[in-house]
């Protein structure tokens, strides 16, 4: 348990703050949000963030140029880890966490096992934003800052809109509009405002999806040659999984894209009565009850039969 961040901090120099391979906007604002908060408050702290290449659209976050792609061989007093739930995600930061004189963790993940010295796992919160902000102290935190806290707030709730958010959630987001940032163009531009190739290939997935287990699993995939016909990468997915969930009827979304030859990344999402964090557990990945993820191996055919084993199971108890 971690009681505030101030006690983490004690006698800290040197930190490395890291998030989680292919940065979400919960991933990049929590991590952000700690820099931008140790920059105005801890001057005496040299901190470094490192994040994979962070999506464009989170790109009006202050600092964000400063974010470290390639790990710089140094000795941190300090790792703080965010919105990261093993190891193995951590990407080139996940050496600091071995050689670092101490370790913390400030995440969500219900898989999350406590993979630092100190943890700060809170399953119940909306983002690891929400538990960052928990904490801070309010008067602290500057208008960078809360941009930040609000963008990864948004990302992870659907804009308020999950069950995962909660009363809680509500009253820091007023917190944080409360510093002046322009909220309106944080939802629109990085969280609704997608690109002509995104909404191509996105229209493309809805319309060649197929329906599963009574229509009540809705499967999209895409292809590398698809991809490639687009234009598009990885990071250009984002949001297909939620439009397909979209759909009168549905209690799972299933959407693959092909990182690979034969290797799909699988991103799931549920409307409350299968445990989709179960699902992808079971494949060696994680994430929540309503919304999970794995990579797994073969063919889209492959790939879709041997999730839809258990989620047809889960549909019947
Ligand atoms: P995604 O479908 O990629 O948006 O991810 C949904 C949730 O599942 C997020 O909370 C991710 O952190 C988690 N997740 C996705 N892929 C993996 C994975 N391979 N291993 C562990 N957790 C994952
Ligand atoms: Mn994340
Ligand atoms: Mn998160």
């Amino acid at each position: 348990m971690i009681n505030n961040i101030a006690s983490v901090l004690e006698g800290v120099t040197t930190a490395a703050i890291a998030g989680h391979v292919r940065p979400d906007g919960d991933c990049v604002g929590s991590c952000m949000g700690m820099y931008l908060y140790l920059k105005e408050n801890y001057p005496q702290i040299q901190a470094d963030v490192y994040l994979e290449e962070v999506p464009e659209v989170f790109h009006f976050i202050q600092d964000i140029d400063k974010a470290k792609q390639e790990w710089e061989d140094k000795a941190y007093d300090l790792f703080l880890g965010f919105d990261v739930s093993s190891i193995d995600r951590i990407g080139v930061a996940g050496r600091a966490l071995e050689t670092a004189k101490m370790t913390a963790c400030i995440d969500h993940h219900i898989t999350n096992k406590g993979l630092a010295q100190k943890n700060q796992i809170v399953p119940d919160a909306s983002s690891t934003c929400e538990v960052l902000y928990e904490l801070l102290e309010p008067e602290k935190i500057n208008k960078a800052c809360a941009e930040a806290l609000y963008t990864g707030i948004v990302h992870d709730t659907g804009v308020f809109q999950y069950s995962c958010t909660g009363t809680r959630t509500m009253e820091i987001a007023g917190q944080l509009m409360a510093k002046g940032i322009d909220f309106t163009s944080i939802i629109k531009d990085s969280f609704y405002t997608k690109s002509y190739a995104q909404n191509q290939i996105m229209g493309r997935t809805i319309m060649e999806s197929i329906m599963l287990l009574n229509q009540r699993c809705i499967v999209g995939y895409v292809r590398q040659k698809d991809m490639d016909f687009y234009g598009v990468t990885p990071k250009d997915m984002d949001g297909i999984v939620n439009q397909l969930q979209n759909t009168r009827g549905v209690e799972v979304a299933i959407f693959l894209y092909e990182i690979g030859v034969q290797e799909y990344k699988v991103s799931m999402r549920s409307n409350g009565k299968v445990d989709v964090a179960r699902v992808a557990s079971y494949f060696g990945g994680g994430g929540h009850v309503k919304a999970a993820g794995c990579t797994m191996q073969g063919s889209v055919f492959d790939v879709v039969n041997s999730l839809t084993l258990d989620i047809e199971r889960q549909l019947q108890e």
